[in-house]
């Protein structure tokens, strides 16, 4: 027997008008590009997204029409997710940090019909401009005083709002409807489109205000370092407006020194990003001698947290939770908040469960499988490919057969192609991606273990592991350091440190030094480009054992 209830379409809409109606003193707080700091309240955010949606309408915009983003997080990006979807119409976030070339391949790809792009990207725009589809038009994202001069026919976007109704007739739509489109950044072969939802979106917004209910909540200030450019800055445009929280946009200052300011001026109590954007926020704690103020909880994903980091942001007072997850899965798929029993636990044993990557979000399951698609237990121990599957998960990559046929296992599985072990509490511990794993003489090596230890030497600042092509062992890890001062760590003093932790065969075989990371699009260490840099280093014979 079937239930006998409404089924309402999910759709993203919906969100902002509850936080508009429930949460009216919360909002949106923009560093813009245009150099101040700007205030608007979910109310007012929702009549300028009418007015917006107006102004696309008479603009010709259609539901389907692929609408492109080249911006910060602000404000007017945070209106432009909505108005978009609202129409029924796809809001494709662009990569400002990916190549020329990648970036054209993108926009071609997914058909962009309008690009939406922030003063500080209009010169990348007309370096593109006679490359770019014929037809496509422009709205820079500022006011009429600030309009660039351009040979290129642009819109201003406060003349796109202005005059228009303050409210929108929003269409119902199936909740099916695509909303939003993301390429992954292609470390290998072309960008993949994920291709998401109203429904999935909505869900994907519930299940993260609910598993992070300690930094989404009525009176939080949030800020999303992680950009809107990189999977929807991991939800928190949908989250903050649901659970009445405010988001504080840091526009294009996302250095260690801007953020500090931002923060403390702005009470921002929880902040979200990558563990480069923490390294540089750390060095400026050190430096001001304190956190800045209302600091409480920082959300870590994107590459794993090295222990150091999450321990030093602990012993501060500020709570950590590290996250896992990744642009085909909306992106959130673990979270590290602990139950309430596990936050008494002598610190040493909860660092050791805060450094896992953490426990799954309601609607994403996991298994681990072994080279045959066996499942494997979730025993801690053993470890395999990591699979999911869910609501939030693509179902197949944006017009791409070929990548979807590979990544989807035979039982409707999406394969991440990260390794894992899963332990019995349903503590995920990714061990690496799996083409960053170090396979020597037929064992693994887990890179991501590797720099955990290593940046617990104070003179290492940032650091990677690699591997490097051994005539005997196959592979063997080459450790790269950004040495911290002047001082430059020996092996010997590495291999001291690690060799508690680790088994001998399992160390670096050495170390070198560069001044900098190179990072991917997303602001992770680029493994590939480290990997080209010293693919023809030769390793030292080390006495075997
Ligand atoms: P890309 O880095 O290719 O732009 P994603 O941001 O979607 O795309 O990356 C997802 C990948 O990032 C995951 O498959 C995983 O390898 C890695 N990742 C994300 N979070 C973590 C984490 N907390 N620990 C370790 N690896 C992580």
């Amino acid at each position: 027997m079937m239930g006998q209830m409404m089924q309402r379409p999910l759709q993203i809409i919906e969100l902002l008008r509850y936080g508009a109606e429930i949460f009216p003193e919360a909002g949106v707080v923009s560093r813009r590009c245009e150099g101040d700091i700007h205030r608007q309240s979910y109310p007012e955010t929702m009549a300028r997204v009418a007015q917006l949606a107006h102004g696309l309408a008479e603009r010709g915009v259609q539901p389907g029409d692929r609408i492109a983003t080249l911006a910060w997080n602000t404000h007017r990006h945070f209106e432009i997710y909505y108005a978009v979807s609202g129409m029924g119409a796809v809001c494709h976030t662009l990569n400002p940090r990916l190549s020329p070339e990648q970036m054209l391949y993108i926009i071609g790809h997914a058909e962009d019909r309008l690009l939406f792009v922030d003063l500080t990207f209009v010169p990348l725009v007309h370096a593109l401009a006679d490359k770019l589809p014929e037809g496509m038009r422009f709205v820079v994202m500022t006011d009429r005083a600030h309009m660039p001069d351009s040979p290129l026919e642009l819109i201003c976007y406060e003349d796109l709002l202005d005059g228009k109704p303050d409210s929108y007739d929003w269409p119902d739509m199936d909740e099916n409807t695509a909303a939003g489109l993301c390429y992954t950044s292609g470390t290998t072969g072309n960008p993949k489109g994920a291709l998401y939802s109203h429904r999935s979106t909505v869900l994907h917004a519930l299940a993260v205000g609910l598993a992070l209910n300690s930094s989404l909540r009525e009176g939080a200030n949030i800020l999303p370092v992680v950009p809107m450019f990189h999977v929807n800055a991991w939800g928190l445009p949908y989250a903050a407006p649901l659970t009445g929280a405010s988001l504080i946009m840091p526009g294009p200052g996302l250095d260690g020194p801007s953020l500090w300011d931002l923060m403390d001026g702005e009470n921002v109590t929880s902040a979200w990003g990558v563990p480069t954007v923490w390294l540089g926020l750390q060095n400026e704690i050190a430096a001001r001698g304190g956190n800045p103020a209302g600091f409480e909880q920082v959300v870590i994903g994107g590459s794993a947290a090295p222990r150091t980091m999450i321990e030093a942001f602990e012993q501060s007072g500020v709570s950590v939770c590290h996250a896992w997850g990744m642009t085909e899965m909306s992106p959130v798929g673990t979270h590290g908040i602990l139950n309430a029993s596990m936050q008494d636990l002598p610190f040493e044993t909860r660092m050791d469960l805060q450094s896992k990557q953490g426990r799954r979000v309601f609607g994403c399951e996991m298994k681990i499988v072994d080279e045959e698609g066996q499942r494997l237990p979730h025993d801690g121990k053993a470890v395999g490919e990591l699979y999911v599957r869910g609501n939030q998960v693509i179902a197949g990559y944006f017009h791409n057969d070929e990548a979807t046929e590979a990544a989807m296992d035979a039982e409707g599985w999406f394969g991440t192609g990260d390794v894992a072990s899963i332990d019995a509490a349903g503590f995920l511990t990714i061990q690496d991606r799996a083409k960053d794993l170090i396979k020597s003489g037929g064992e693994w090596i887990s890179s991501i273990d590797l720099e955990s230890c290593a940046l617990a030497h104070p003179e290492v600042a940032n650091c990677a592991v690699i591997a490097i092509a051994h005539p005997k062992w196959d592979e063997r890890p080459l450790l790269v350091v950004v040495p911290k001062g002047e001082a430059h760590v020996t092996l010997e003093d590495i291999h001291a440190l690690m060799e508690p932790h680790f088994a001998k065969w399992q160390l670096p075989d050495d170390v070198v030094f560069v001044d900098e990371m190179p990072l991917t699009a997303t602001g992770k260490v680029s493994k590939r480009t480290l990997r080209a840099q010293f693919a023809d280093y030769v390793l030292p014979d080390l006495p075997e054992g």
